[in-house]
């Protein structure tokens, strides 16, 4: 079977955007099973030669500040558990919020590979927003625009070396 790269990460920093450009023209599967399931997103994707399975995370939208934080925990922990490398997302311009915190504890505590993308670096004067998400703890650390598509190519790079 293909390897599967989860997109990981909390509300509006850019994943189903990130997914989007992975899934290129190909036609997304939404898997229809209730309860748990039944917001991630499932495509086949490329890069080189090299043929993999890419899931999108976190579609629904909450209220309440808890929920959320559940809702990402969950995804993160489904993702952890299907994927063979898993994608964090984060928002260069919001900077390292308690989410983040969040999702990259779960993470560590997986034995996966991580690829953290620092997204929304839409211009090279912000590139510095890259470097407090070092803090993070995960040692590839890739600054992307994901509408522009600026250093999504080293993204990939990363991603499937880790297959
Ligand atoms: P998700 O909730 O993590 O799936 O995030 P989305 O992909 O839905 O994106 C959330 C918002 O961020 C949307 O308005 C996107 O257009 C915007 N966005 C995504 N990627 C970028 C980027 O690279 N630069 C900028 N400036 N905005 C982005
Ligand atoms: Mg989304």
């Amino acid at each position: 079977s293909l390897p599967v790269v989860a997109i990981v990460g909390r509300p509006n920093v850019g994943k189903s955007t990130i997914f989007n450009r992975l899934a290129g023209e190909r036609i997304a599967i939404v898997e229809d099973k209730p309860g748990i399931t039944r917001d991630r997103i499932y495509s086949r994707s490329e890069w080189n030669g090299r043929d993999f399975h890419v899931i999108d995370t976190g579609g629904l939208e909450f209220d309440e500040q808890d929920e959320i934080l559940e809702h990402i925990r969950n995804q993160a922990e489904l993702a952890i558990e299907e994927a063979d490398v898993i994608l964090f997302v984060t928002d260069g311009r919001d900077g390292v919020t308690p989410a983040d915190e969040e999702v990259a504890r779960l993470l560590h505590r997986s034995n996966k590979p991580v690829i953290m993308a620092v997204n929304k670096i839409d211009d090279v004067k912000h590139k510095e927003d890259m470097y407090e998400f070092y803090r993070l703890g995960f040692e590839h650390v890739i600054p992307v625009s994901s509408i522009h598509g600026t250093g999504t190519g080293d993204m990939l790079d990363a991603l499937v070396e880790h297959f």
